[in-house]
């Protein structure tokens, strides 16, 4: 188990400048295994339980880095640091921005897109995710402005369709037609508004855009939009 200084630990998770945490830990703001912890250059080990074991100013401590959450992404939130507007970030708690490493989000959902998406502070486990060659099925559900006409399954089956302004074609992905109106789509690739561009390459337009499934994760049906849950080891293990 890797240790770390109680002020390093606790900076690095946004909670202040070590400076201010040396402060905090001499008011009694700082319990470990139910004793004020007064020395914050004490080393402590990273052990998974660790949360449940400190108090910091009466709150469990903030989850340890190699987090994973999920969220449903409400409609009108970007998934971006840089822009202006309303940011899924905003829907966390105002510390976990300060973080080192900082948690991003594993690819992008439009900003007009709902659904399941994942944020983490773990680089390699990210990449993991949005590699295309590690083929991690995403499931969108698409309300379309048209009927399907019947040929936009074989298509988007054959490995053939080149998008709008790209050479290299699409690999093949699932259409699976649940009204005319309405379809779920399994892509593995992650490209610039893929689904969008995809039904608008079969003349169609995507009205509403939800991704339901990563993997084998799938969004919960009691987690409304806007709301978020840490993902257990073991469903994180359902992503591959
Ligand atoms: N494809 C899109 O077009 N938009 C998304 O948000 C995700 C996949």
């Amino acid at each position: 188990t890797p240790t770390a200084r109680v002020d390093r630990l606790l900076s690095s998770l946004g909670y202040g400048s070590r400076t201010e945490m040396a402060r905090m830990a001499k008011a009694g703001g700082i319990v470990l295994d139910g004793a004020d912890l007064t020395d914050v250059s004490k080393r402590i080990a990273l052990s998974p339980d660790l949360p449940s074991r400190m108090e910091i100013d009466g709150e469990p401590l903030d989850p340890l880095p190699g987090l994973v959450m999920m969220m449903h992404k409400p409609l009108g939130m970007t998934c971006s640091h840089k822009e202006d507007g309303a940011l899924v970030f905003d829907l966390l708690p105002g510390r976990w921005r300060r973080r080192d490493p900082a948690i991003s989000t594993v690819g992008r959902l439009d900003k007009q897109t709902t659904g399941l998406l994942l944020l983490t502070d773990d680089g390699a486990l990210l990449h993991r995710i949005i590699s295309p060659k590690r083929h991690v099925a995403k499931v969108y559900r698409a309300t379309l402005a048209r009927p399907l006409e019947g040929g936009e399954a074989a298509l988007f089956a054959s490995g053939e369709l080149v998008l709008e302004g790209e050479d290299k074609p699409l690999s093949p992905a699932i259409l699976e037609v649940i009204t005319p109106t309405e379809a779920t789509l399994t892509v593995t690739e992650g490209r610039y508004h893929q689904v969008r561009r995809m039904f608008a390459a079969v003349g169609n337009h995507v009205e509403a855009l939800h991704r339901e499934r990563v993997g084998a994760l799938t969004l919960p049906d009691d987690l409304p939009p806007g709301e978020w849950r840490l993902l257990t080891p073991d469903q994180v293990a359902l992503i591959f």
